[in-house]
């Protein structure tokens, strides 16, 4: 941009059109601007070259090029140049479909005034801005999830190597130097044994939830009972080892979402409802759903230990526990990873309890 300027390119092959719109635009005094003209696209991409254009205003019906195709071609060759399609007032729909393929406004010929065209040319060109800012964050994101999937990749291959070494080591000395070590040495390399299946256990983990958070999940209307049934198939085991009891109160409705997440998350809310209950007590999970507020909310509730109004916040975050593993064995990253998982599936997740009284945690998606 000419220091105060607006330096306007008018594409259009009637030179009586050309003029018109000059005209208009030379009217306000409140949007300096400066015009060139083009009467095809040859001309077109050659004051591009030439001079410092700010915004093209362009007829899709030139000599050598026709409707959207024009659009393209121009945008193909000034990408970051902001675009205003004159579309004819026969044509209600080219306009819509240009600013669908990346114009920022479009006007009807013979259907503005000057105002309507300097609003338009001051709005493309604050589009323009936005929509230019937006393709780079989205790179950005692009980026530093490419990132994030590189480091999950030394994370899982180059730090569980020495970790694994550090197991087989200990073992092997527990094996067979034995006698040379005395009870406390013994215990000593069984808590470094320990303490690297821990490390194991928390980068196997941290993996799961980086995947979640990284890999494209398909979203489309699912059956809520498939979740489930999926869910309970891969909880099985540890069903029957607690002797838990599981209600499900059919039928469920649909919802937005994806099975195989969901799935997952209903994993962790079942496993973690057998596992957080008082000793001696038999697990009682009950799963229902409402519609709350337009919303599907699915229920899962069970008769544990209950958490404190205070700590109910902050589980939801990597690593937050509230118990030692000896009591309850775990790695905190459960209830992270259902979160980040309904998040992506556009819901929420949230949980009520009492201290003793159980816990209902619920997700809502959408219907
Ligand atoms: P983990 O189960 O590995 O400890 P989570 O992220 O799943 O990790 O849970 C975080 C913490 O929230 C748990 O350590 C526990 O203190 C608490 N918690 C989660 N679910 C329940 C539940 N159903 N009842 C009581 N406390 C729970």
């Amino acid at each position: 941009m000419d220091a105060d300027r607006i330096n306007i390119l008018v594409v259009d092959d009637n030179a009586e059109d050309r003029q018109n719109l000059e005209a208009m635009i030379l009217s306000s005094g409140s949007l300096p601007c400066l015009v060139t003209h083009a009467d095809r696209l040859a001309s077109c991409y050659k004051q591009i070259d030439k001079r410092g254009i700010d915004l093209v205003l362009l007829d899709l019906f030139l000599p050598e090029s026709k409707g959207l195709d024009t659009l393209r071609r121009v945008r193909k060759k000034a990408p970051e140049l902001p675009i205003i399609v004159l579309t004819r007032l026969d044509d209600k729909t080219t306009g819509i479909e240009a600013v669908r393929e990346g114009a920022q406004d479009y006007l009807i010929k013979g259907d503005y005034d000057s105002k309507l065209l300097h609003h338009s040319i001051r709005y493309a060109i604050e589009r323009k801005r936005v929509d230019i800012k937006l393709q780079n964050y989205a790179a950005e994101l692009e980026n530093s999830n490419e990132e994030y999937k590189r480091f999950a990749y030394v994370v899982s291959h180059d730090l569980r190597a020495p970790l694994r070494a550090m197991q087989g080591f200990s073992n092997t000395l527990l094996q067979r130097y034995s006698d040379k070590l005395d009870d406390i040495g013994q215990e000593y390399v069984r808590r470094i044994a320990n303490a690297a299946l821990r490390m194991d256990e928390l980068i196997q983990d941290l993996l799961v939830y980086s995947r979640i958070t990284t890999t494209d999940i398909q979203i489309t209307r699912i059956n809520l009972e498939e979740c489930i049934d999926k869910a309970l198939e891969q909880v099985g085991g540890e069903i029957k080892e607690r002797q838990a009891h599981i209600t499900i109160q059919r039928p469920l409705p649909q919802a937005v979402g994806n099975v195989s997440t969901l799935a997952q998350i209903i994993v962790n809310l079942v496993t973690n409802g057998i596992k957080f209950v008082a000793p001696e007590v038999k697990p009682d999970i009950r799963i229902w759903s409402e519609i709350f507020q337009g919303r599907v909310r699915l229920w899962v509730e069970d008769n544990g230990i209950g958490i404190e109004q205070e700590n109910q916040e902050r589980i939801f975050q990597v690593f937050e526990r509230l118990h030692g593993t000896e009591a309850y064995p775990g790695t905190g990253i459960g209830l992270a990873i259902v979160n980040k998982g309904v998040q992506r599936l556009g819901g929420h997740v949230s949980v009520e309890s009492e201290p003793g009284s159980g816990s209902r945690f619920w997700i809502e998606l959408k219907k």
